[in-house]
């Protein structure tokens, strides 16, 4: 079973890892590959390059045995729509495999404003995790309840015996970090290091990222 942790990672943090190694855990999967978004088509162009932020998931995952870092968004042109990564994946991994994509609930909460979101779980399943402090999972709108109502996992067994196309809110206690929040304190001179690894950190200093909000 290989899970997906797609992003901005503008930059990647300890939010991120705790989540990957929590669902890692609970889950069992062989593998997570982190996949930066080049070109996110639903947020403003990110202040650090994508291949800065790839640079980011790289120095930090590197020591990680089951974790990879996979830069086919990098590799195309223009806005970096999941489906396309998920059709890639599918040519190179085949249909056999389960594949777990991971997000956040405040994702979950908004993918119906993704490209040919309908499409998604022809590909893969969702693995939903709720991130603190939010209420996205209980406001949800019709269209994402209806998605969740047809294809929602009553047990975690049923991604291992499927390739794709169930949805899996998952229990985890994620920490309260967002890449905002650190690109924030980085902008008016306030540590992080509570928030972000080490090599990712010092690699933030040395090109002197995030210092303009
Ligand atoms: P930004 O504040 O710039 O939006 P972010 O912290 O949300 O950044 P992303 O790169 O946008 O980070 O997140 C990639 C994925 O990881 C999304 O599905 C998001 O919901 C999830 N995620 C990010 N931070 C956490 C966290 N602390 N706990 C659980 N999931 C998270
Ligand atoms: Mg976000």
């Amino acid at each position: 079973m290989i899970a997906i942790l797609g992003g901005t990672f503008n930059p990647i943090h300890l939010g991120h890892l705790h989540l990957a190694k929590q669902l890692k855990a609970k889950l069992g999967f062989d593998s997570i590959r982190f996949v930066p978004a080049a070109l996110p088509a639903l947020k403003d162009a990110p202040s650090a390059t994508a291949e800065q932020r790839a640079e980011l998931v790289k120095i930090t995952i590197e020591n990680q045995a089951h974790f990879t870092l996979d830069t086919r968004e990098l590799s195309r042109s223009g806005t970096s729509y999941t489906i396309d990564t998920l059709i890639s994946l599918r040519e190179e991994l085949g249909n056999e495999v389960s594949i777990c994509w991971l997000m956040g609930s405040d994702a979950f909460a908004h993918l119906n404003a993704w490209h040919r979101w309908q499409e998604l779980l022809n590909y893969v399943h969702l693995v939903v995790v709720k991130r603190p402090h939010s209420d996205d999972l209980s406001k949800l709108n019709a269209e994402i309840k209806k998605l969740l109502n047809t294809h929602e996992a009553k047990h975690a067994k049923e991604i291992k015996q499927h390739a794709n196309g169930k949805i899996l809110i998952q229990e985890v206690a994620a920490l309260d970090i967002s890449s905002t929040q650190i690109r924030e304190n980085i902008s008016h001179g306030k540590d992080a290091s509570a928030l972000v690894p080490p090599a990712a950190l010092q690699y933030i200093k040395s090109h002197q990222l995030y210092k303009q909000a």
